[in-house]
């Protein structure tokens, strides 16, 4: 890392494609699915154009996004139809309709008024749209319940009769498939088949099915039908930590946070650290400031637990985490200003992982590697 930098994001992109191959590997053992590289939210953080460049590179063919702007992102940064067919699935009536349907996007319908949206942009635009379905067959958010489903199966087959639309894909997502054996799983399992036998028996004849994420793509070969939407194990985290670990399902952890220690100093015993004194020095000591906080998108409820790496040892912090800053105790151990400061990695090294964050913050390594805020550079390898 540049001395001259306060904090970095490392993102390897080697592993990216790396954690492509691997998944398409073991994909391939059971069937024939593609994968699409979900690179909503920044790509988890890590860069949406860099790393969808990437899963382009390692032969992706498929991108996912949650709302139509990241989509159209991807598009404006020169990734075109010809590249990279492009699915997004969060759409509010005030959406980019018509520029989603100018740009060739794959357009998530979940309801009767977004096919509306969808048939007014095609006229405008007066090109048709590419659309995929979605059911809900049981997480209950966006997604068209199965009592609606024949309706909206009925009016999109008319669309496309009119050649107002192209139906590319029907798809759905699990609720529960990060634990595997729930019974929910198999249960949208079966609604997903019905929804399916609904939309062939009315004629349509989508590209691809598709319901798997991470969790199910790595445990659940069943659910991979013709595509799996791959967000968090292509970089390189498990998304089922008590069903094995990144090493286990041949994963290589993308990001590493790191930060210069900003000062070290020698304190007396009894002295209160950082905001609210919830930490107080044991003995005399030497206390090392790294200068990154919940605004980098550091989890303030990682406070007195958050692990680093520092002068070749794991460390804890210490007291709160602060917006910019947090400290470590380094007891008898030393380090100098400007010393690299590892919170998270691939663990090759001893450092921790994003799992580690997530345990000691009680939350996911999604939410720990998302929130690594703008302010942190990432910087590409
Ligand atoms: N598909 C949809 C609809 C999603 O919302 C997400 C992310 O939450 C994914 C796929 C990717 O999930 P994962 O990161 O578990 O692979």
């Amino acid at each position: 890392m540049d001395t001259a930098l306060r904090a970095e994001a490392l993102i390897d992109l080697a592993a990216l494609r790396g954690n492509l191959a691997a998944l398409r590997e073991r994909i391939r053992r059971t069937g024939s699915a593609e994968i699409m590289s979900v690179v909503k939210a920044d790509a988890y953080g890590h860069g949406a154009v860099p790393c969808a460049r990437a899963a382009l590179a390692a032969g992706v063919r498929w991108l996912g996004t949650a709302t139509p702007e990241e989509a159209l992102a991807l598009r404006a940064a020169g990734i075109g139809p010809e590249q990279a067919r492009v699915l997004c699935w969060l759409w509010t009536p005030g959406s980019p309709w018509r520029d989603a349907v100018a740009q060739d996007l794959d357009i998530a319908v979940s309801g009767l008024w977004a096919l509306t949206h969808v048939l007014d942009a095609v006229r405008a635009v007066g090109r048709p749209a590419r659309v995929q379905l979605k059911a809900d067959t049981g997480l209950g958010r966006n997604g068209a319940q199965p009592a609606d489903w024949p309706e909206l199966v009925a009016a999109a087959r008319a669309a496309e009769a009119e050649g107002l639309i192209s139906v590319t894909g029907v798809w759905s997502h699990f609720a529960c498939a990060d634990e595997p054996g729930h019974p929910s799983i198999a249960a949208q399992l079966e609604v997903f088949r019905e929804a399916l036998a609904v939309a062939e028996a009315a004629g349509l004849r989508p590209e691809v099915r598709h319901i798997a994420n991470s969790p199910a793509t790595l445990t659940l070969p069943e659910s991979h039908f013709d595509l799996v939407r791959v967000g968090l194990a292509q970089y390189g985290l498990s998304p089922v930590p008590e069903a094995g670990s990144p090493a286990d399902f041949g994963l290589r952890p993308v990001m590493t946070l790191q930060a210069r220690i900003a000062q070290v100093k020698r304190v007396p015993q009894g002295h209160g650290v950082s905001y609210g004194h919830t930490y107080t020095t044991p003995g005399e000591t030497t206390l090392a400031l790294v200068p990154v906080g919940y605004a980098d998108g550091v989890p303030r409820h990682a406070s007195s637990s958050g692990p680093v790496w520092l002068a070749d040892k794991w460390r804890t912090v210490a007291g709160r985490v602060a917006m910019d800053q947090f400290i470590v105790d380094l007891g008898g151990d030393s380090a100098e200003v400007g010393d690299l400061a590892v919170l998270f990695g691939t663990g090759d090294h001893g450092e921790p992982t994003a799992e580690d964050w997530a345990r000691a913050a009680g939350t996911i390594s999604y939410e720990i590697v998302t929130r690594i805020s703008a302010r942190v550079p990432r910087r590409y390898v």
